[in-house]
């Protein structure tokens, strides 16, 4: 759920999200927060859930975590009802904030709707200008309001699953949307199924969530993956699925969810996470060994388990060289240049005792802008490592997202301008490797590597092979002129 606003990052877009769903169960709220709680790694700025009663919709919706704006017993009682839906998101600052924050709800002329997206719409300010045209008058700018919109000028017969599956076949782009409507929770997901949704069982209850994760916090089962292009509806008459799309055989869903975003005790495709991202460093070993090393270290917590797979295949000792500390947001999500700069420094600190003397293959899930490894491999070094070695567990970030994970525009990320020569010499280590994106692909299941015809998943982050049309980017529409929010900045890029 992007923003159609200058304040994003150049071409890049903040949507880093997680949605939850429950039908049919006496606690829908508390279980909610729960699994918004365990979706938390998705987007930390703010939070909402909105539940139906039969007769209303109530929500709360706040700025912060989730254990801080549902962690108390009164909040979770105002929302009534046995269904509900919820959203964690990073959202922009200043103004743009509070009226972004998710899920979005609107009175529709058949009746009330909330919604909640995890994603980024290609073409959202195509349509909004078009909408805005016809007299629409848009509350947030949040691509997601977008779909609301088309959902309200929807003729399609049947019920609010029929008008979502309209408002959706207009829509370009990547998402995973839960949305409450007639007394029914609906699940869809977009058709190449670039973001990821899952389906559970609590006891009668019906669970939908971004990652199974949130269906372990609450004991439910998971029943198996919302497919690429399905609607699921949830009523008290049971589970409905439908495919509003044309339906593609080739789906692409998101690489970047094994190598960095999800959390690794969750499963995605039927695969764990966690022994994803262990093969892909063993994959990495494989490739890009470091002859005389004594020791593997992880930069935590995101290249942990790559580290874990390196070091057992290389047959290195595995040592927590660096120590995080847990009480800081990730590095990477706090806004601003100076602040990122900040964070990195309170985040790490060197173990020196294990480090000194050493030869260090650091292991790290990905560089953006390089801040992190720089600021790592001075510590490590200023500990006393002889060597430090930084081996990457995916292929150098070059292009930008446009489908919802949140990166900067394409100028900003280091790979996007440097050869991986250049980057090394910047990071200040003695050597630097990638994993390949053919190595990525097998330790992501992909036996044979990447078809370059029919690739497996979105890679467009790596490979710069965007499987939806950027309609907006390609328009050159940044959302300022269609938004008019912020005067004096329109048509400013990378603000
Ligand atoms: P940087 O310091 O800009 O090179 O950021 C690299 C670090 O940010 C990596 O070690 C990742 O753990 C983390 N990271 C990578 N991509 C993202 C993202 N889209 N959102 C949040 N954190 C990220």
């Amino acid at each position: 759920a992007g923003l159609c606003s200058p304040r994003t990052m150049g071409d890049g877009f903040h949507d880093e999200c997680g949605v939850f769903g429950i039908q049919g169960h006496p606690d829908a709220a508390a279980l909610a927060a729960l699994g918004l709680h365990a979706l938390q790694h998705r987007g930390q700025e703010a939070c909402g859930i909105i539940t139906h009663d039969g007769a209303h919709f109530w929500a709360e919706k706040a700025l912060g975590l989730v254990s801080e704006a549902f962690g108390d017993a009164q909040t979770i009682d105002r929302l009534k009802g046995d269904m509900a839906i919820g959203h964690n998101r990073y959202a922009t600052t200043g103004d743009g904030a509070r009226r972004n924050v998710q899920p979005l709800y609107a009175d529709l002329a058949s009746g009330g709707f909330a919604l909640a997206h995890n994603g980024n719409l290609t073409n959202a300010m195509a349509l909004r200008a078009s909408l805005v045209t016809n007299g629409a008058i848009f509350q947030s700018t949040s691509d997601t309001e977008v779909i609301v919109h088309l959902v309200a000028l929807s003729r399609a017969r049947g019920g609010p699953a029929e008008r979502l599956a309209d408002a959706l076949r207009k829509v370009q782009g990547a998402y995973s949307l839960v949305a409450m409507a007639g007394g029914e929770v609906i699940g869809a997901r977009d058709p190449l199924g670039i973001r990821p949704l899952t389906l559970g069982r609590l006891g009668d209850a019906h669970v939908l969530a971004s990652e199974s994760c949130a269906l372990d916090i609450i004991g439910a089962e998971c029943v198996r993956e919302v497919a690429p292009g399905e609607m699921v509806v949830l009523g008290p008459g049971g589970l409905k699925s439908l495919f509003p799309f044309e339906r593609t055989d080739r789906p692409r869903f998101c690489v970047f969810e094994y190598v960095y975003f999800a959390r690794p005790d969750s499963f995605m495709e039927g695969r764990s996470v966690y022994a994803a991202r262990k093969a892909i460093g063993a994959v990495l070993a494989a490739e890009a060994p470091v002859p005389g090393a004594d020791i593997v270290v992880p930069v935590p917590d995101s290249g942990t388990p790559a580290a874990i797979g390196y070091a057992q295949a290389a047959g290195l000792p595995f040592e927590l060289g660096i120590i995080r500390n847990h009480y800081v947001g990730r590095t990477f999500i706090e806004p601003g240049a100076g602040v990122r700069h900040l964070g990195v420094k309170l985040k790490h600190n060197a173990n020196k005792r294990f480090l000194k003397d050493k030869s260090v293959v650091l292991v790290d899930d990905s560089i953006v802008r390089g801040t992190t490894s720089k600021k790592i491999v001075e510590m490590v070094r200023a500990a006393g490592a002889r060597e430090v070695h930084m081996r990457i567990a995916s292929p150098p970030t070059a292009h930008s997202c446009f489908y919802g994970i949140d990166t900067p525009a394409s100028a900003d990320l280091l790979a996007h301008t440097m050869d991986t020569e250049g980057i090394r010499a910047m990071i200040g280590a003695d050597s630097l490797a990638y994993i390949s994106l053919d190595g990525l692909y097998k330790a992501a299941g992909q036996a044979a590597g990447r078809d370059p015809r029919a690739p497996a998943f979105c890679d467009a982050c790596f490979s710069g092979d965007y499987p939806v049309p950027l309609t907006d980017h390609a328009a050159g529409r940044t959302g300022a002129e269609v938004t008019g929010l912020l005067p004096g900045r329109r048509g400013k890029k990378g603000a």
